[in-house]
């Protein structure tokens, strides 16, 4: 148990400089916590890539392994929910920015933050949903909470190659919905055609200032990008629609009116999947075992070595990530 295990560590200089090692660990670096597992799979999400890059301030002390997502097998447990050979997720809960997080051998976390491996689920495929596919699921149940149902009209989802882009496009065509992908990479169309989206449009045009109403397009999206295009988003939405906002790809600002508001009785639905709720974390995980569509995951899902990890998270951030990462993650140093 108390053999090294490899580590992607992020440190800071005196001068605050940020740099990316990977290094030997041993269970006695790990930071408290009832439940110790063994890492088996982990992902790159778009945070992760702010995280090891140090483009915004995700990582709140050094040094510290990143990582926001793990599928793994408990070792040992204190917690009364968990005993060693279970089979575990974890998303958020502030792992990978202020505990040590995904990119290591093993983890010491709170019980409390863990999830069961849905049945019919493996490690693997756990990762290629990831935080990314679950919140794009989140999202969805957002909507269908609002009453947003496939007979009142399209829906939108922005930045659609990517990770919850690309989940949300599969999620919402499975449900029946009639999707439209908006995405800078016109080279992906035929990508998002094959995850179900009926119209791929350019994302340009919906970056620009945003008119407080536009002409009706959408009875609600799910949106990954924020500020002008989430204003465009929101002055296109039909008259009693819904928008999930749970991104910031474009920028963290909403340069918005509230006309859609106030005069199409539009609803903006915040999502939240670190410190999200057990119920509603197991409901999202339940739905995305039993509903999104494995050949479709496939599609999405790139593996890498874990060694890359740093690479696919400067690519994340330039989004140059089609769909979602996955990487094994090895038990010995
Ligand atoms: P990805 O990088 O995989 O996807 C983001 C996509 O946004 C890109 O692929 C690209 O899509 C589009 N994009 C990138 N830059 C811009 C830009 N400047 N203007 C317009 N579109 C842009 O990231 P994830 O899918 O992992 O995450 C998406 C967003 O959701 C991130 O902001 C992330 O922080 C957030 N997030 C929030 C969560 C929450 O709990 N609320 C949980 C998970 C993610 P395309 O090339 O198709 O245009």
């Amino acid at each position: 148990m108390n053999d090294g295990f490899s580590a992607i560590l992020v440190s800071r200089d005196a001068d605050g400089k940020q740099s990316v090692s990977t290094v030997s660990l041993s269970d006695a670096d790990l930071m408290p916590g009832d439940v110790t597992v063994a890492v088996e799979w982990t992902t790159v999400n778009y945070k992760d890539g702010l995280a090891i890059t140090g483009n915004a301030p995700v990582v709140r002390r050094f040094p510290l392994v990143p990582g926001i997502d793990f599928a793994g097998t408990v070792i040992a447990s204190e917690h009364a929910d968990w005993k060693p050979g279970d089979k575990v997720i974890l998303n958020g809960w502030g792992v990978g920015e202020k505990h040590h997080g995904a990119y290591a051998g093993r983890a010491r976390v709170s019980g409390d933050w863990l999830v069961p491996l849905p049945p019919g689920l493996g490690g693997r495929e756990a990762m290629a949903i990831g935080t990314a596919g679950y919140t794009a699921m989140l999202a969805v149940m957002a909507l269908e909470r609002h009453g947003l149902m496939p007979q009142r009209g399209p829906v939108v989802v922005t930045g659609a190659s990517g990770g919850v882009g690309s989940i949300a496009v599969a999620l919402l065509s499975k449900l029946g919905f009639t999707v439209v992908a908006s995405t800078g990479r016109q080279a992906e169309s035929a990508y998002l055609r094959d995850l179900g989206a009926s119209e791929v449009i350019d994302r340009t045009e919906l970056s620009g200032l945003a008119r407080p109403l536009g002409k009706e397009r959408w009875a609600g999206g799910i949106d990954a990008v924020g500020s002008h295009t989430l204003a465009n988003v929101l002055s296109m939405t039909s008259y009693g629609g819904a928008v999930a906002a749970c991104g910031l790809a474009q920028g963290m600002d909403l340069p918005a009116s509230v006309a859609p508001f106030i005069l199409r009785g539009v609803s903006l639905l915040g999502i939240d999947s670190v410190m999200a709720p057990k119920p509603l974390r197991l409901e999202a995980w339940r739905r995305l075992a039993a509903g999104l569509d494995r050949t479709l995951l496939d599609k999405v899902t790139t593996e890498i070595a874990f060694d890359d990890i740093p690479r696919a998270a400067a690519e994340i951030v330039e989004g140059r990530i089609r769909g979602r990462v996955v990487a094994s993650v090895p038990q010995s140093a």
